[in-house]
């Protein structure tokens, strides 16, 4: 490619006037040095390197920083990182060298990042998306480290369209599960949003256009509803002497399309596409007096729903989050979530604790850039802050119970808090798992079952006649170990139960019995075992008791013999349910909430039979794959791929009716009971189970149990029930 050199220069040091002038924090001259040499040295370092779009790759530095100093607001030492956080990776720049001229700090950062580059190229990819997350979390890094890879990560994800496809939509599915929980945590809610909205638009393209048409279709009712709200309570705001201001702020195009998905509507049916914000200016000690008045002259005008008052001014959500959240009926009586929230929490909320820490260093003196990062690393370590905040949004606390330990080679390996030496031969590979001996922890012979901590370098020592003994299983925590030890306990059962069954069918024999499905079947009642070869197994132990036996024959023998005569007598034959009729049954895979059917295939890997417990995995070119629930591959399917499940089950075709609740939402009018139980009643082919219907002053709710003989038949009743004046949503639940 041909590049005018001379313009392109232009256009580099435009981009980096333009990083000095939009930085969130203030520059002090000695910053503008800093950063002035970090981007001389990455232009030095990237001079002969192009990006596959063909444009100078000291573009993609450049615009990194520019995330981190405005989009996040970071400080100088951050901005002059960003601009080099390739250098070490990808040039002839050393470590040595960034340190010699940037010092300590940076070249601490660049190392980090170095590192979780290195990290991705050298393990294979599902391990690597786990061991990565895992490791942002336990590493005693700077936290910048994170923020400015998140950055690198935003700036890649915008530039992604030269990549091949496979590529992209890995990229983009890695960004979703790890870099977007992470930014949410940290308090970043726009570098959040634009990840989520950019993976969503490589995952499920035209998932995402159909959306983003959508929004843009909208825009302009949009603002005329936010107007004519404004209209009506600008007055009495004015008169407060307050300084506001009111905007629209929609919903991203990737939470639409969440709530679309798990509550199975359409985008019209989506409740609060879009919030009114008000922000207000404050001085910090009368910020939640006003509000509080904000929120009296609101509902002076309109209406409130009180189950959907959130403050989270009196008491922050765990991340720092502040605002006061509440839905009215606004304009033409639609209902309408309006956020309050002053200048200070505004930003905060938009750029995460680099706006907290600018307001702090106003009114309490300096404290350091350090000290909201130490209080960010603290939020990343904490266990116990908001629990369900954590689980619900970020599922990161079931990583943070993690440890690393070492190959013998230095390979990372991270296992679950409580794992053993054996969990971790497991972790390696089955084989070794299944040969262990015993294992060197640093160096020392310790025992299988000892525990292992951060840190530990561990050295499996095998033996080809070792094999596993249920003992084991008291070591071990990992289901991947479980299982493997499992199976191969199961292999030796099978082969002490193939004996025992010789056995068994030579002492049947004698007590002139034919070993057949009957005979077996009496003998698992007789000594309730669970299965036939549970029975053959014990039978090959030697522990079925021979006097036992005889008196089983005895009985079984006449038994058999009445039988035998109340046959002759006529009477009728008696029905015997053979557990092969049983399985059979379930006969069709159904997925999903909704049980629905789909496209799918069994995977080669455990092979699935009807009746199995199985899930489904959605692979990226192959549609769903059908595992079973005890798949060894499942446990790490679910871990590093938990988005992608969905739920199976085996039904019987033939059970075609179904129970399906659903819930109707709207306003109370007179008549809406009737007239919803009118309608269902007059549909012959559903048979009403339950009925609740709540209201709470002008709102109404409604759940109704019914049992329905297919989805069509629902389908229709909820377009019905949707007609009725009054309701204004019909879901299942
Ligand atoms: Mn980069």
């Amino acid at each position: 490619m041909l590049v005018d050199e001379e313009i392109e220069n232009k256009e580099i040091a435009k981009q980096y006037k333009e990083l000095l002038r939009i930085s969130y924090l203030q520059l002090s001259r000695e910053d503008k040095k800093l950063i002035r040499l970090a981007f001389n040295t990455a232009v030095d370092a990237h001079k002969d390197q192009r990006r596959k779009s063909g444009e100078a790759y000291i573009f993609h530095p450049i615009a990194v920083a520019k995330i981190v100093a405005s989009e996040i607001g970071l400080d100088a030492t951050s901005i002059a990182a960003a601009l080099l956080h390739d250098t070490v990776e990808d040039t002839e720049y050393t470590l040595n060298d960034i340190e010699r001229l940037f010092g300590n700090t940076v070249a601490k950062i660049v190392h980090g990042l170095t590192k979780i580059s290195h990290l991705k190229k050298d393990t294979d990819i599902s391990l690597q998306a786990e061991n990565f997350r895992k490791m942002l979390l336990t590493l005693n890094d700077d936290i910048r480290v994170i923020i400015i890879k998140i950055a690198d990560r935003l700036h890649n994800m915008q530039t992604m369209d030269a990549m091949p496809e496979y590529k992209q939509v890995k990229i983009a599915s890695e960004t979703l599960y790890i870099y977007a929980p992470i930014a949410h945590r940290i308090g970043m809610y726009n570098i959040k949003t634009k990840l989520e909205d950019l993976s969503l638009k490589y995952t499920e393209p035209d998932r995402f256009n159909a959306i983003k048409n959508k929004i843009e279709e909208s825009q302009e009712e949009q603002k005329q509803y936010i107007n004519s709200f404004s209209t009506l309570v600008k007055e009495s705001l004015d008169k407060e002497n307050l300084g506001y201001f009111i905007q629209g702020r929609s919903k991203s195009i990737f939470s639409i399309h969440k709530k679309m998905q798990k509550q199975n509507i359409s985008y019209e049916q989506v409740f609060d596409k879009f919030a009114i914000r008000i922000v207000y200016q404050s001085d910090f000690k009368d910020e939640k007096f006003l509000a509080w008045k904000i929120y009296s002259i609101i509902t002076d005008y309109f209406t409130p729903n009180p189950t959907r008052l959130r403050d989270w001014i009196s008491s922050s959500k765990s991340n720092g989050y502040e605002s006061l959240h509440i839905t009215v009926m606004g304009p033409n009586n639609k209902w309408v979530e309006v956020q309050i929230r002053s200048q200070r929490m505004h930003e905060i909320a938009e750029k995460g604790y680099a706006a907290h820490y600018r307001y702090k260093q106003g009114n309490e003196g300096d404290t350091g850039i350090d000290a909201w990062l130490n209080r960010l690393q603290e939020v990343l370590e904490s266990k116990d802050s908001n629990a369900i905040d954590f689980v619900e949004n970020f599922k990161l606390n079931l990583y943070a119970e993690e440890i690393f330990v070492f190959t013998p080679h230095g390979d990372l390996k991270s296992l679950p808090q409580g794992s053993s030496a054996l969990d971790f031969a497991y972790a390696i590979h089955t084989e070794i798992g299944s040969k262990t001996r015993g294992a060197r922890v640093n160096a020392k012979l310790v025992p299988l079952s000892r525990t292992l901590k951060s840190g530990d370098s561990v050295e499996i020592i095998t033996s080809e006649n070792a094999k596993p003994t249920a003992n084991w299983l008291d070591y071990v925590i990992t289901s991947r170990a479980r299982n493997k030890i499992k199976a191969s306990l199961n292999e030796e059962k099978k082969k002490i139960a193939e004996e025992g069954k010789e056995i068994l069918r030579r002492k049947l024999k004698h007590m002139r019995i034919n070993m057949n499905e009957r005979s077996i079947r009496q003998l698992i009642l007789y000594f309730k075992v669970n299965s036939s070869l549970d029975l053959f197994y014990r039978t090959g132990l030697g522990t079925i008791d021979n006097r036992k036996l005889k008196e089983f024959a005895t009985t079984f023998n006449n038994t058999f013999l009445n039988f035998f005569k109340k046959r002759l007598a006529g009477r009728p034959k008696p029905k015997i349910t053979e557990s092969k009729e049983f399985v059979s049954k379930y006969d069709k895979l159904v997925f999903g909430k909704e049980k629905q059917e789909l496209p799918y295939k069994l995977s080669p890997c455990c092979n699935p039979i009807a009746g199995d417990k199985v899930f489904g995995f959605v692979t990226i070119n192959d549609g769903i794959k059908v595992h079973q629930h005890n798949c060894s591959n499942a446990v790490a399917l679910q871990s590093n791929f938990a988005y992608r499940i969905v739920p199976a089950w085996w039904v019987d075709s033939s059970e075609q009716e179904f129970t399906a609740e659903l819930v109707l939402t709207g306003i109370d009018q007179k008549g809406l009971v009737n007239q919803v139980t009118r309608v269902i009643s007059n549909n012959m082919n559903v048979d009403i189970k339950k009925i609740n219907f709540y209201t709470d002053e002008e709102l109404f709710k409604g759940v109704i149990t019914m049992r329905v003989n297919n989805k069509g038949t629902l389908k229709k009743l909820k377009q019905q029930l949707l007609k009725i004046v009054g309701i204004e949503k019909v879901g299942r639940h």
